[in-house]
């Protein structure tokens, strides 16, 4: 249903402090100063914290005071992800000042948390999160969202999901002063996910609206991107919607009171009734509820076989598997640029610049024929390549390979580069 578009994949940008900005006298407090002992707290908080890693998807009026928030509890790293630039309106709902109407939000928040919480390592991207690698948000701790786009909500509840990763999604309605979290655990594939609670309503706007767009994607916010209008709201439901949200998500971490793993949280203003509600999987959920499970690499990838991870991950033969090899496609065959002549090109290849191979006939460039690339691998279309090293495949083997089949799904990463995924 969401084919992936041959994109090159997006980075993070680290955010850093202008020189000198760090030296004010007496200007940073510990987070000791003012973090309360919480009731019942199971562990250390300031452990937990110090070393917590946090991804906000939607850096709107609701995700900007999710950063704001977990920049002034000073975790150790946060990833902030939004396509959009701050409009003439963002001063009504976001706390924002008129100097940053027109700038990209994700690091506009960067640069503003990055100076509350020096410590924490910010990371910006200002585009989709649909461009980033599936293992782009592997090293986040949890995952916060925040975006009335379905397409990136069913993106995010994805990657949690094959990541294992909880998930913590904020919204409002702001006709009716409600403001909801749902938190997902997404501990195994029995659990729910964002999409498992999509009605008709929701997949036939999806359906009818996502424009998948190659051009120019990863820049200019392109990529299954659903246009929604806009939010009506006001600041202080987003705000409430932000603070509920990391009141469950701090519950969640720090195992305060009873579990908030798969439940939804709703304040609705009209009643001041507080709801909560357990979630379930959808059994039509159309999204893959499997778990990627991570095993070592028997050898770097570039030295390992399509066979050799089967083997690795427990697979007796290639029937019904499928490999993800990272960002890179595999070209079955190609098309001559001069003759046209289709022939085997049978390499992993990089989407963005695949080095052509050269015509059997001509010597022309040959590059990969769009009919004959495959992202996922089926291992059926790779049986003449099934037993040769990745490394002699391409210009440069996988960063990771997911192996999937019978039901369950196997990572592999490359063990030097795995903790840079997201930096
Ligand atoms: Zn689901
Ligand atoms: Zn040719």
């Amino acid at each position: 249903m969401f084919r992936s578009c041959a994109v090159a994949d997006a980075t993070f940008q680290e955010i850093l402090l202008d020189a000198g900005a760090e030296a004010g006298p007496g200007a940073r407090a510990a987070r000791g100063a003012r973090l309360p002992s919480f009731l019942g707290a199971q562990g250390v908080p300031d452990a937990v914290l110090d070393a917590l890693r946090v991804a906000v998807i939607g850096l709107g009026s609701v995700g900007r005071n999710i950063a704001l928030h977990l920049a002034r509890l000073m975790i150790a790293s946060l990833w902030l992800v939004d396509p959009g630039r701050f409009k003439a309106e963002s001063l009504l709902t976001q706390p924002i000042g008129p100097a940053d109407v027109a700038e990209p939000k994700a690091s506009n928040a960067g640069r503003l948390c990055k100076q509350i919480s020096p410590r924490t390592r910010v990371f910006a991207l200002d585009g989709p999160v649909q461009s980033l690698n599936a293992l782009a948000l592997a090293d986040a701790d949890v995952v916060l969202l925040a975006t009335d786009n379905l397409a990136a909500e069913v993106d995010v509840g994805q990657r949690c999901l094959h990541l294992a990763r909880p998930l913590a999604q904020a919204s409002v309605h702001g006709a009716t002063l409600l403001a909801q979290v749902r938190l997902f655990a997404n501990r195994d594939a029995s659990g729910p996910c964002p999409a498992c609670l999509f009605g008709p309503l929701e997949w036939g706007h999806l359906n009818r609206e996502t424009t998948f767009s190659c051009q120019g994607a990863g820049h200019d916010g392109t990529v299954g991107r659903v246009a929604a209008p806009p939010t009506m709201s006001t600041s202080f439901l987003c705000a409430l919607a932000a603070d509920l949200a990391l009141v469950q998500v701090c519950r969640h971490l720090l195992r305060l009171g009873a579990p908030v793993a798969d439940t939804l949280v709703e304040y609705c203003g009209y009643t001041h009734r507080v709801v909560t509600s357990p979630l379930v999987r959808n059994a039509n959920c159309p999204c893959d509820h499997q778990r990627w499970n991570e095993l070592p690499a028997p050898r770097p990838l570039g030295d390992c076989s399509l066979r050799d991870l089967a083997a690795a991950a427990g697979f007796s033969g290639p029937a019904g598997l499928s490999f993800n090899a990272a960002d890179l496609t595999y070209a079955e065959q190609g098309a001559c640029n001069s003759c046209g002549l289709l022939q085997p090109l049978r390499r992993l290849v990089a989407v963005e610049q695949p080095r052509p191979g050269r015509c059997h006939t001509c010597g022309s460039p040959v590059l990969p024929h769009p009919f004959y690339s495959y992202r996922p691998i089926p291992a059926g279309v790779a049986l003449p390549v099934w037993q040769q090293p990745l490394g002699q495949l391409g210009e440069q083997p996988p960063a990771w390979v997911v192996v999937g089949g019978e039901g369950r799904a196997v990572l592999f990463r490359q063990p030097a580069s795995g903790k840079e995924s997201m930096a």
